[in-house]
């Protein structure tokens, strides 16, 4: 089975994040594997073991990627590849990466398809359903479980805490939710062998795209922190007296009262 996972490399908002000039500062940030993709990454393996084939992952990105494309190699991928936009595009929306990975994916042969839920730094969750609806083929969200008997899938999503059963069949987008598995640490073996692992790189025109035919369709105006949380108060005293000012303040300040 042809089993693809793709993935973008993100800013760890573990991290302090620092914004300049209405864009995140990239200076001096860490830059990690997407987490739910991570989770996509432990899947593709898992499937792979159990039903043969061949894991693939596939960034859209810039030569940075390469060192997290590197790392699920380390993983135990067997195959990268690293879609360049660094020198023909400034500004990408999700309408860009779909679009780009449509025409990757428009050659391949398509067992399955795993993403990430969602992207911890811009979030939209759109990338995965967008791709699968270009390609017309299924998908399932936020998927916790997933069992592939020749070409039909039974799929858990998780809903809101809720879990449903979902049957459907290959070729197949998938979405990865916490749950799902737990993501291996790369073994130093494992490092070792990525080095050597094939990691294809490609431009716009390898695809056969102008950068008109990918160009955003929306354009992010600003970005900013939020405002700072201001100090709580500590109510101190005998537990009476607490009582009447909390009740004080919560009439005069909060004026919920
Ligand atoms: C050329 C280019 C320039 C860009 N410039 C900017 C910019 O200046 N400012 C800015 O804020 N954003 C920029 N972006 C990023 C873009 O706006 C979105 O971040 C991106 O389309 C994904 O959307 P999301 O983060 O909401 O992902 P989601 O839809 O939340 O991601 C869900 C899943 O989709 C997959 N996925 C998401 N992105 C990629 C990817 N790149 N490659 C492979 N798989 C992916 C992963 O599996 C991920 O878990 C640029 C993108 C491109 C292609």
């Amino acid at each position: 089975m042809n089993i693809f996972v793709i993935m973008k490399r993100t800013f760890d908002t573990e991290e302090k994040i620092a914004v300049n000039d209405e864009q995140i500062e990239e200076e001096g940030a860490e830059f990690i594997i997407n987490p739910y993709d991570e989770y996509a990454v432990e899947e593709a393996i898992n499937l792979r073991e159990e039903h043969g084939g061949e894991v693939t992952v596939v960034t859209v990105g810039e030569e940075e990627s390469e060192k997290q494309l590197r790392n699920a190699l380390a993983m135990g991928a067997d195959k990268a590849v690293l879609i360049n936009t660094e020198d023909d595009l400034e500004d990408g929306d999700q309408f860009t990466t779909v679009k780009i990975l449509e025409a990757f994916f428009e050659e391949k042969e398509v067992g399955i398809i795993l993403a990430g839920n969602v992207a911890i730094d811009e979030a939209s969750g759109q990338v995965g359903p967008r791709l699968a609806e270009r390609l017309d083929i299924p998908y399932v969200t936020t998927i916790t479980s997933i069992n592939v008997d020749g070409k039909t899938v039974q799929i858990e999503r998780d809903v809101e805490g809720d879990v449903e059963k979902v049957e459907t069949y290959l070729p197949l987008l998938v979405t990865c939710q916490q749950g799902l598995n737990e993501p291996r640490y790369p073994s130093l073996p494992g490092i070792m062998k990525a080095k050597k692992k094939p990691l294809e790189e490609l431009e716009l025109d390898d695809l056969d795209l102008e950068e008109d035919d990918v160009e955003a369709k929306t354009k992010t105006v600003d970005i900013f922190l939020p405002p700072e949380k201001e100090a709580g108060k500590v109510l101190e005293g005998e537990v009476d007296d607490q009582v009447t000012e909390l009740v004080a303040l919560l009439r005069n300040e909060a004026k919920v009262l």
